[in-house]
């Protein structure tokens, strides 16, 4: 296998550098957090033998001045976002995520029923909620734009409950009661991430603003068709992310050839009936 060492562009190079202090601060800022409460020793020290057969001797430790609780840190955080631009530039929606998941994590180490896990719990539903508003403020703002900016509008006609369904268990043939990867891990983010999007919230809400101005477009196809010539071909997706077709040549980024595709109201049907397009009667 060939090996390629990749250096950066100028612009590249500017972007990583500017990372990597960025990180350096949040490795700092965090640091600091973590120095801000001390520690004080209690109880006796026990002498402790590893499976290894290593000696050490093991002190308890507890917070004198605890670590600063959730308000504090929102408050220490909207201070830093003040203070520094980059930083007010990030995702609030990653950084909520993170949260998210590691309040999901303690409630899944938490003993069954203890008041940790009670408090997780309650955490966990708080930035769920969170997350609802925003993701339902989101489709009202989005929506109201597009009623109000466009004429017509289409939407991909996607089947969000197929998209998002679980999927199915594939049983390994060789070896009775045991059961093949299916890829289950992979499909359960995908599936956030379709329904974290709001769709089907963000297309009723369109179609209550923009009575009778609202279309869908069939989903088949719309990704293989070339929105220049009209092709349809599964090979003209050359990757994940990129559209070449095989026609005419002309290529793209595949979202926004769909995307085109949809707008122009074109695909739907089978590969027969969907030919060239054609003037409809509205
Ligand atoms: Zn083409």
């Amino acid at each position: 296998m060939a090996r390629y060492r990749m250096y950066p562009t100028a612009a590249q190079d500017a972007v990583l550098r500017e990372h990597c202090a960025q990180a350096r601060y949040v490795w700092n800022l965090a640091w600091n957090l973590h120095q801000f409460g001390q520690l004080e020793t209690y109880g006796q020290a026990s002498r402790r033998v590893d499976r290894d057969g290593r000696r050490s001797i093991h002190q308890k430790r507890r917070p004198v001045r605890p670590l600063p609780g959730y308000v504090e840190q929102a408050r220490m955080l909207t201070e830093a976002r003040a203070e520094y631009s980059w930083l007010a530039a990030g995702s609030v929606v990653v950084q909520q995520r993170a949260r998210l998941r590691k309040a999901e994590r303690r409630a899944a180490r938490a003993t069954t029923g203890s008041p940790a896990q009670k408090t997780e719990r309650a955490c966990i539903a708080r930035l769920r909620a969170r997350e609802a508003d925003r993701r339902k403020d989101w489709c009202e703002k989005t929506s109201t734009g597009l009623a109000r900016r466009f004429d017509l509008i289409r939407f991909e006609d996607l089947n969000i409950r197929n998209m998002t369904a679980k999927p199915k268990a594939r049983p390994d043939p060789d070896r009775p009661g045991a059961y093949l990867p299916n890829r289950a891990h992979a499909k359960s983010g995908l599936n956030r991430a379709i329904l974290a999007q709001g769709w089907g919230l963000l297309v009723q809400r369109a179609i209550d603003k923009a009575p009778g101005r609202v279309e869908k477009v069939r989903a088949a196809y719309t990704s293989l068709r070339c929105s220049a010539c009209g092709w349809i071909d599964k090979n003209s997706r050359n990757s994940q992310a990129g559209f070449s077709c095989v026609y005419c040549g002309f290529s793209c980024n595949a979202d926004e050839n769909a995307a085109i595709n949809i707008a122009a109201g074109h695909a739907g049907g089978t590969l027969l009936s969907v030919r060239e397009p054609r003037i409809s009667a509205a």
